[in-house]
């Protein structure tokens, strides 16, 4: 990360954070097995850029992006886009037998915290996959618990830490 991640938002950039919370429902998607030749851009940099072993994940063009994660594999990313970088992405996994999604390690850029993302995004994951309680798998920082306070209010499950079902594949 560079030493500017956290300065301030500028107004422009507070504008286009405004238009992701707006526009979280607009979701490119890479199924993973489909070609990407929707790629417009591949991240190179950050917490995202290659590592060995584990597959490019490509940024899109809308607004909002689903993509296979880089990180674990059957997961699934949901990130927004925002000049060419991520702005926020958290990686999520639904069983459909069990009606639960888990989410792990959401991210917002420091830049553009506190402005809505994460709870933009969470809630279009609840609305296209409705009726579905809600967790972590990991446990919760100490330090990020009124973020998951915040975020779980009124959510079924509230993303409290819970283990994998049977039917999550390894
Ligand atoms: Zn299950």
């Amino acid at each position: 990360m560079s030493v500017n991640d956290a300065d301030q938002p500028g107004p422009e950039q507070l504008e286009a954070v405004r238009q992701l919370v707006a526009r979280a429902s607009e979701v490119g998607r890479v199924s993973g097995r489909q070609p990407w030749r929707e790629v417009v851009v591949w991240l190179t940099r950050g917490r995202w850029g290659r590592r060995a072993g584990w597959p490019v994940v490509p940024v899109l063009t809308k607004p909002w992006q689903d993509t296979i994660s880089a990180e674990r594999h059957g997961w699934r990313t949901r990130a927004a886009n925002l000049d060419d970088d991520f702005a926020f992405a958290v990686d999520y996994r639904i069983c459909h037998r069990c009606r639960i999604g888990w989410v792990e390690q959401p991210y917002t850029h420091p830049r553009y915290r506190r402005h809505g993302l994460a709870s933009a995004g969470f809630a279009a994951l609840r609305a296209e996959h409705a009726g579905l309680s809600w967790h972590t798998l990991g446990g919760h920082f100490r330090s990020s618990q009124p973020f998951w306070a915040t975020v779980g209010a009124g959510v079924p499950g509230g993303y409290h830490q819970r283990g994998p079902c049977p039917h999550l594949e390894r």
